[in-house]
């Protein structure tokens, strides 16, 4: 395994993310940041070139390469992917007292942006396929609305994990239905859909997080990409407390201050020159769990789809305990235990207390994976020696629990 630690390893510091007494062995992160001097070297000279007031070269620049490896023509840089989701809803005729369709299987910022909106999410069930937004429920959902007037404003559909959803389908159910498509995409920068487009060009708008954790990070950020000049404008305007451009300021509606600050757009631009190589990284650490585990009874990982290979965001599996005798929580535990950090898979949105009273049409896929699901640890800095501490302790738990 010396060959997967030695590609692409590059220029990449091997030293701690986080402060570490002396002597100890580092622990184990999910997913954490893979910065190195290009970063810092870009972090500098926007600093030394004057450029920390909030607008700069360095977020044109980050926002038209964005555009340009995504294959569409817009883009804006926002303080984090919740805001990007958040605005571009507004853009779509979010408001009060109107319902957004949202995968129950996701993070909770996809949820809580419709209702920064105003509007209601309520949620629709995962497909086993690709543990994305299920197309025939979908299909069941908007009929039912259909034939009762009850139209939603907007479908939203998640990359989960780094996996385009069902586009071929989906797009068409909204184009049917003529309700606008947001793709978020935070997961999924580098991913490939239907007929060969990028993440994040699907749907009248897609969406990306540059959060720590995410494939690449400007330390905090996201975006939101388009063909729609005019919504992207219109985002960028209420980003930016809605300003008009007069010299004293005036106001025709309420804005926001969401913009991505010049500085941390250079160092997301330094790490957008890597994606790919992150991505490969990423995608070789899956394959060889997959190599490794996969052929245990019991252990699955997600099916691969037809439409296009995933960033293989973070790594997932599934522990059947009927077979395996243990669930994913033993697992977790247990890694816990040798310093390594994992994580369930996403508990549904209409299983959170918060959301308890929101419509769902549910079928029990998500609440399976969430109930047998684990993420291990996926980053493109994980060293072949951590990789082998992860699986070794997964490895001895199967074996110990074996019936
Ligand atoms: C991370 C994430 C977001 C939010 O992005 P932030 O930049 O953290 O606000 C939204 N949706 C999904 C699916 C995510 O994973």
């Amino acid at each position: 395994m010396a060959a997967a630690a030695a590609a692409g390893a590059g220029d990449r510091p091997r030293e701690p993310v986080g402060p570490v007494a002396a002597g100890a062995r580092r622990r184990v992160l999910l997913s954490p940041p893979d910065v190195g001097p290009r970063e810092r070297a870009a972090l500098l000279a926007a600093f030394d070139g004057g450029w920390i007031a909030p607008v700069g070269p360095d977020l044109a620049a980050f926002e038209a390469a964005v555009a340009a490896r995504t294959g569409v023509a817009h883009a804006v840089a926002l303080a984090s992917g919740t805001a990007a989701i958040h605005l571009a809803l507004l853009e779509l005729g979010v408001g009060p007292g109107a319902d957004v369709l949202v995968p129950t299987l996701t993070f909770a910022a996809t949820a809580n942006a419709v209702v920064h909106a105003g509007g209601r999410p309520c949620f629709v069930d995962a497909q086993a396929a690709d543990w994305n937004l299920s197309p025939d429920l979908l299909a069941e959902e908007l009929d039912d609305r259909h034939r009762s007037g009850r139209r939603p404003a907007a479908v939203v559909a998640v990359d989960l994990y780094g996996q385009c959803a069902d586009y071929a389908r989906i797009e068409a159910l909204c184009a049917e239905h003529e309700v606008p498509l947001l793709e978020d995409a935070a997961e999924a920068i580098g991913a490939t859909g239907h007929e060969g487009r990028a993440a994040g060009s699907f749907g009248v708008a897609g969406v990306f997080s540059f959060n720590g954790n995410k494939l690449i990070t400007s330390s905090g950020g996201g975006m939101v990409v388009s063909d729609d000049r005019r919504l992207v404008e219109r985002v960028r305007h209420l980003a930016t407390q809605a300003r008009e451009p007069a010299a004293h300021y005036e106001h025709l509606e309420v804005g926001w201050n969401q913009r991505l600050s010049n500085l941390l757009a250079a160092l997301g631009r330094a790490q957008l020159d890597s994606v790919d190589d992150k991505v490969a990284r990423r995608r070789a650490v899956n394959a060889r769990y997959r190599a490794e585990l996969g052929g245990r009874p019991g252990v699955a990982f997600p099916p691969d789809v037809a439409w296009g290979p995933s960033t293989r965001w973070l790594s997932c599996l599934t522990f059947d305990p009927a077979v395996t005798g243990i669930g994913p929580e033993a697992v977790r535990l247990a890694l816990d235990a040798a310093d390594i950090e994992a994580r369930p898979i996403w508990k549904p949105m209409h299983r959170q207390p918060v959301f308890a009273a929101h419509p769902a049409r549910v079928d029990g896929t998500s609440d399976a994976l969430f109930a047998t699901g684990l993420c291990l640890p996926s980053g493109s800095t994980l060293t072949a020696d951590e990789q082998d501490r992860v699986i070794a302790v997964v490895a001895a738990v199967l074996d110990g629990a074996r019936p």
